[in-house]
């Protein structure tokens, strides 16, 4: 059986990411209070506005109750604002962070100019490139010993993962392709 994942759902793109698991025929749940995560293997960080999440999740108890999940085993998938909430440091402003991964990140480190973005890319977990869709996506300025850098577009990592915990800069969820919620399953049903 595959892990049921759960998707915070305070703002953001959070309805393409169920799109994503429903096309894969995953169940999920909507993460809004520490209570939704139980009976959940794994849990997506979509994007949208990482200082609203953080306001909220504080608000509700799901910072704390998120970090508790990963103690205690529970994979995580961070998308754009995702990727800045499981970040150890972030940058552009600095702001607080889960800081369940080893990586440094700049918000908005494309500019706000190049708002958005398409490119096709290779990555480390098939042949094909990839389509990646970049949405005032933070910059991964370094990655901590141990983190293995899955996908580069323009010199910096743009898909990353250290054991269960897996985040990209870009949206899989904004496209067809199933690949990268496909890994994150492999992983969330590891723990
Ligand atoms: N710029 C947003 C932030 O800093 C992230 C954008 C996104 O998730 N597409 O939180």
């Amino acid at each position: 059986m595959t892990a049921r994942i759960g998707i915070v759902a305070i703002q953001g793109d959070y309805e393409a990411h169920a799109k994503g698991l429903e096309r894969l025929g995953v169940g999920h749940a909507f993460v809004r209070t520490p209570g939704d995560l139980a009976g959940i293997k794994g849990v997506i960080l979509p994007g949208g506005e990482s200082t609203t999440h953080l306001k909220v999740m504080k608000e509700e108890g799901l910072f704390d109750a998120l970090q508790r999940f990963a103690a205690n085993g529970g994979a995580f998938f961070g998308t754009c604002a995702g990727a800045i909430l499981l970040a150890r440091e972030v940058h552009g402003p600095p702001q607080a962070s889960l800081g369940l991964l080893d990586i440094s990140v700049l918000r908005n480190g494309y500019g706000r100019q190049l708002a958005s973005d398409v490119h096709l890319g290779p990555t480390r977990l098939r042949q094909e490139p990839l389509e990646m869709v970049f949405i005032r996506a933070p910059i991964i300025e370094s990655v901590g010993e141990g983190v293995e850098v899955l996908a580069e577009d323009a010199g910096h990592p743009v898909l990353v993962r250290r054991g269960q915990i897996l985040a990209s800069t870009f949206h899989p969820e904004l496209t067809s392709d199933t690949l990268i919620h496909e890994y994150f399953l492999k992983l969330a049903a590891q723990g």
